[in-house]
């Protein structure tokens, strides 16, 4: 199959906007870079001082969006309006956020179901997959600053335990921002092909990344074979980086100067100046031995040493993921053949050293730490674009292939770009009780509503055993093999039903059609975005409706006639809202209808489970 490249530049003749960025879209900070006459490099941001962009959103007063360091300088003061770590949310569920339960000082909605999360700013609500756009328009417009270019091409990073609905939540959000992302690719993969590790067809070799960023370490080991990156293991922590580093120093700096730690956090702005004040002591000390300054009349002062005593322990967590990772892939420290350094953190000397002396040899440092991911992108870029001729482009699929979802909605199984062959897979459900026959509808394309793709075929899995809705487990399965050819096939795991059909997708398609139909995809990306983001809101708010229905006639016993008819107006309020097309509107109307209702929910559950109890025989 063919390598589709998108002519988006139609009237602007100009040569460089052919060029295709790396982005590393991180948790902290973000970057773009790209490859000059043979070299990678980051981009600066406006302001020309600084590559990295700090990955935080602000909402103004007036319905402004800033992007980077205007928006780091509210996080204190207007937490609410102020979004950090999306990357933490990206493709996760309610159900997924658990653990993160006082991480956010931004208003999360709390849904009991496995719809994706959403973030309430104002009275608006966004996707992470949003609001990840706003940085990667950010980086977009700050590449075509600097290149006096319009840039449609993109290869972002993720890490490398991602899994398929956090990978496309990422293709979606590139979409968003106007871009045709070409890969996704794992940042310990760009960071050692930044090395220039991989890119000659070299011997097999084993490769650890350690990559401690702002608030996270994650521990890679990948093999590497005639330019193929295997990920054998991967172990970190998603809550140890160089936030906690900060954190340590405050609290020195908190007992040092006799402060009550209560007291002290209650003072926003005070705390804010401390707070910057530990990162700067910090960074000073990866270089100099001690840092030295007054911050409204407190003492701050430390030194390196001292500095080394605080984070030991969190340096220690590390080395134990480390060799956690190690074992995964059943390999020892002697195994290892090279070692590369990635993440701001890693700057601090004793974090290098205690790396260097666990893996028994000299670490890949050269690089600035927390550039090396996009400026491996770059050169992945530069490989798609097919600049590096030593390296062989494997045959990929130039269109999504996916099914049809409830509402009309295109679900991408296989994204596009992907090598072949490949196998893809995912579990779907019922949305009516009894549901007997389950129409599975193939589309290629890069569109969120099925109709702007094409069909590629269908089929019905009949007579699947009647189940409440959402009870089936209907695993999808897309075998695409080397001569191009897809096999789908469907089976309800409970009853091991089982149909499938094959279909060739490149068949009565040219690459003039499919080059249309991409560029349609990225001009429409927003407003599609519009449609699906209704129409997921409708398709909740219609579960809810049903549920909520069903609740009350359930429990009409238990239940007071006040709460009831609240019950009944919150639902009417909804059902209404689903009339619309106020995404926001159907959105608040389910936020308050479930806040009203948990509580209920949870006494009647208490309920049923004493009357369950008081029914069963204990002999
Ligand atoms: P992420 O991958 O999480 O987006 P980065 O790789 O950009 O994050 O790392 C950000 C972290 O690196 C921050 O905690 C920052 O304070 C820290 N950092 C940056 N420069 C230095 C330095 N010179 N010494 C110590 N830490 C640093
Ligand atoms: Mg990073």
């Amino acid at each position: 199959m063919a390598k589709i490249s998108i002519n988006l530049k139609e009237g602007k003749a100009n040569k460089q906007a052919d060029i295709i960025v790396g982005i590393d879209l991180g948790t902290t900070n973000s970057l773009v870079a790209y490859i000059k006459a043979g070299n990678a490099i980051a981009v600066k941001d406006k302001t020309g001082k600084n590559t990295l962009i700090p990955s935080i959103i602000h909402f103004t007063e007036n319905e402004q969006i800033l992007v980077g360091d205007a928006a780091k300088k509210q996080l204190i003061q207007n937490p609410e309006n102020t979004i950090y770590s999306i990357k933490r949310l990206m493709g996760k569920s309610y159900k997924d956020l658990d653990k993160y339960n006082d991480y956010f000082g931004y208003k999360i909605i709390e849904e009991d179901n496995d719809s994706l999360v959403k973030i309430r700013v104002k009275n608006k609500f966004y996707t992470p997959i949003e609001l990840s756009a706003f940085i990667l328009k950010e980086l977009k417009e700050s590449v075509e600053n600097e290149l006096k270019a319009t840039v449609f091409k993109a290869v972002i990073t993720v890490p490398a335990y991602f899994n398929d609905a956090q990978r496309q939540a990422t293709r979606d959000a590139g979409k968003l921002a106007g871009l045709d992302v070409l890969r996704i690719v794992n940042e310990p993969t760009a960071a050692s092909l930044a090395y220039g590790i991989g890119l000659q067809g070299e011997k097999a070799q084993k490769i650890a990344i350690y990559d401690l960023g702002g608030g996270t370490f994650d521990i890679s080991i990948l093999e590497i074979h005639d330019g193929i990156f295997e990920v054998l293991s991967t172990n970190g922590d998603t809550f140890l980086g160089g936030d906690d580093f900060d954190r340590a120093i405050i609290d020195f700096w908190v007992e040092k100067n006799n402060l009550d730690k209560h007291i002290f956090n209650k003072n926003k702005s005070l705390s804010q100046t401390v707070r910057l004040a530990a990162e700067a002591a910090k960074k000073a000390l990866s270089t100099t031995d001690s840092f030295n300054q007054k911050v409204d009349n407190l003492d701050c002062a430390i030194t390196k040493e001292e500095f080394e005593h605080l984070i030991a322990p969190l340096v220690e967590k590390t080395m134990t993921a480390c060799q956690n990772a190690l074992e995964d892939a059943g390999l020892k420290v002697s195994d290892i053949d090279h070692i590369v350094m990635v993440g701001g953190s890693t700057r601090v000397p004793l974090v290098k050293k205690t790396v260097s002396n666990f893996f028994n040899q000299e670490v890949y440092d050269k690089l600035n730490p927390d550039e090396v991911v996009a400026l491996g992108a770059a050169i992945q870029a530069d490989v798609l674009a097919g600049n590096q001729k030593d390296i062989l482009l494997l045959d990929i699929t130039p269109l999504s292939l996916g099914i049809e979802t409830v509402g009309g909605l295109m679900d991408s199984i296989i994204p596009r770009n992907s090598k072949i062959p490949t196998k893809a897979g995912r579990q779907y459900t019922t949305s009516v009780d009894g549901q007997k026959n389950l129409k599975i509808a193939v589309y290629q394309g890069e569109r969120d509503l099925v109709e702007n793709n094409r069909k590629l075929g269908e089929f019905i899995l009949r007579d699947i055993p009647p189940m409440p809705a959402g009870l089936p487990k209907i695993d999808i399965q897309f075998i695409l093999n080397a001569d191009g050819i897809l096999r789908v096939r469907a089976r309800e795991l409970r009853s091991n039903l089982e149909q499938e059909i094959e279909v060739k997708p490149s068949y009565g398609i040219d690459e003039e059609t499919m080059a249309t139909m991409l560029l349609d995809s990225i001009q429409n990306a927003e407003s599609d975005m519009k449609t699906r983001v209704l129409l997921e809101a409708r398709n909740e708010a219609q579960n809810i409706i049903l549920s909520a229905d069903k609740f009350l006639t359930q429990n009409a016993t238990i239940l007071s006639d006040e709460e009831k008819e609240r019950t009944i107006t919150l639902n009417d309020t909804l059902k209404e809202s689903v009339k619309g097309n106020d995404k926001d509107a159907i959105n608040k109307a389910m936020e308050e209808l479930n806040e009203y209702t948990r509580p209920l929910a949870e006494r009647a559950m208490d309920f049923n489970i004493a009357n369950a109890i008081r029914g069963k025989k204990l002999s």
